[in-house]
């Protein structure tokens, strides 16, 4: 297999493959034939600065079509690709440089004071630069599932970030959930909205567009609410793929409309509030489908197409995938995953005979959709219940008057830990006693009473992963 030689080169050259929308608002289009000849380019000058076959290529790059082209020219090579987010700072990439360590690094230019920082003590490559594109081409290899192709960090929501490699399987893994979650069609345009370096940007940017025949949008920008539902109309995009807590700030901040030809929503990295997808569903009159996945093993479930939204649920498992939960865990079967990992970095490999323990609590119902509780280290024992924050979060957000909120424990002597409230308010809204009261009763009206937050602080935002989501660990310790 090779990814680069089956899909991009397999591809009608003519076709549309990548459209970039750069940071200073210019917009071009690459055929795959385009995207074919520029990794074939890119491809010989990694192999021409020394870099050969499982050797690691870090990249630094926005957004940007050199991102797209290193990623697809180090699989033409069977190089070892480590995306790599501009929001790392110079100890976050020392600490990937270390793990990795790459035989070379792409890196833009507005990165490469940061990178710099880091001692990278190998090449650089800096982008943009014409010449990396102008070389000779070279062809592409004959690679086997379990070669490695790629490393991805997880969030670090926990702890440190941990580095996970992936095999060549992985890439056309995503077939699965590109077909049964994403729902790519051909002729299409999917906009995955994830910053290059993320788990979810890795897969579902343009590699699972691409391998049902769709083209990919590649916007080089910030989250910016409004700009966000303008882009959506102007390039008449048909799939997109955001965070949860993006579709959360557009839902609160910029009321989302009508966006013909858009006709599918999805959402994974976290959970999605019931609340916000009925927003949406009212606004837009879209339903947004969840699925769960982390950067270990890809997507394992996903709100089956043609069926009706449970509100909350983060679907089914996808087909052939075999997740069971064992003591409240949600717990996989690495033989039945496509997309499972080889393993971490510096460790020993995952045997795939070894159950996966996920880390998250999930409850499911009668007809098998999946309903997640909080990760096993989130959820909170107060007076012997057990509550998981996702379902009080849930509930303070569709409060009028709330833009975020994260629930954690907070020690308390009689009950062992009470629930915490850490709540954004929307604008307009100040901090009141009352409003505390109002909050509570709401709760109390929304979900079982004992769940309700006996304490609540207002914060003016969360503390986020790069990656973007809540890091309750950090309010567990400042509480
Ligand atoms: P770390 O492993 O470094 O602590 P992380 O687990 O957040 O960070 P990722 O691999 O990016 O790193 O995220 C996977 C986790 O994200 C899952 O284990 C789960 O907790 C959460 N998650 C992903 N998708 C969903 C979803 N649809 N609903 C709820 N939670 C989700
Ligand atoms: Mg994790």
């Amino acid at each position: 297999m090779n990814f680069a030689r089956d899909v991009v080169d397999a591809a009608d050259p003519g076709r549309l493959a990548l459209i970039e929308l750069t940071r200073d608002g210019e917009r071009r289009e690459w055929s795959f034939g385009a995207v074919a000849d520029g990794s074939a380019r890119l491809a010989g000058t990694l192999v021409r600065s020394g870099v050969g076959r499982g050797d690691v290529v870090m990249t630094l790059v926005g957004n940007r079509v050199e991102w797209v082209l290193t990623m697809v020219a180090c699989f033409r090579i069977g190089a070892v690709v480590l995306p790599c987010t501009e929001q790392l700072r110079a100890k976050d990439l020392r600490l990937r440089l270390d793990a990795a360590r790459p035989a070379l690094v792409i890196c833009d230019e507005r990165n490469a004071a940061e990178l710099a920082a880091a001692r990278p003590g190998c090449p650089v490559l800096l982008v943009p630069d014409p010449t990396l594109l102008k070389g000779p081409p070279v062809a592409a290899v004959e690679l086997a599932p379990d070669d490695p192709c790629l490393i991805t960090f997880t969030s670090g929501t926990a702890g440190e970030p941990k580095g996970v490699l992936h095999a060549q399987r992985y890439l056309a893994g995503q077939r699965l959930q590109a077909e049964h979650w994403l729902d790519a069609r051909p002729g299409e345009l999917v906009w995955c909205t994830a910053a290059s370096g993320w788990s979810k940007s890795a897969r579902n940017v343009f590699v699972a567009p691409w391998l049902r025949g769709a083209a990919a949008l590649l916007h080089d920008g910030r989250f910016d609410p409004h700009e966000r539902l303008e882009l959506l109309e102007r390039e008449r995009v048909n799939v997109l793929c955001m965070a949860p807590t993006e579709y959360r700030v557009i839902a609160k901040r910029a009321e989302p409309r009508p966006l013909a030809p858009l006709r599918g929503l999805v959402a994974a990295g976290e959970a999605l509030n019931p609340e916000v997808l009925r927003l949406w569903q009212e606004q837009t009159g879209l339903t947004i489908r969840d699925g769960y996945g982390q950067t270990e093993t890809g997507q394992l479930t996903g709100t089956p197409l043609g069926e009706a939204i449970r509100p909350g649920s983060m679907g089914r498992p996808l087909p052939g995938v075999g997740l069971t939960i064992d003591d409240g865990e949600l717990v996989a079967d690495p033989a039945t995953i496509p997309t499972f990992f080889l393993g971490y970095l510096g460790l020993p490999p995952h045997e795939a005979s070894e159950p996966w323990r996920t880390g998250d609590r999930v409850c499911a119902d009668d007809d098998g959709f999946l309903y997640f509780e909080g990760r096993t280290d989130d959820v909170i024992i107060s007076a012997g219940y057990r509550i998981g924050p996702f379902e009080v979060e849930s509930a303070l957000v569709a409060h009028a008057a709330v833009a975020e909120a994260a629930v954690v424990a907070a020690p308390d002597e009689e009950r062992g830990a009470i629930v915490r409230a850490v709540i954004v308010l929307r604008d307009g809204h100040a901090p009141s006693d009352a409003l505390v009261r109002e909050l509570q009763e709401h709760v109390k009206q929304e979900t079982a009473p004992y769940k309700y937050p006996r304490r609540i602080d207002f914060a003016a935002e969360l503390p986020k992963t790069a990656s973007g989501k809540t890091r309750r660990a950090l309010l567990r310790e400042q509480g």
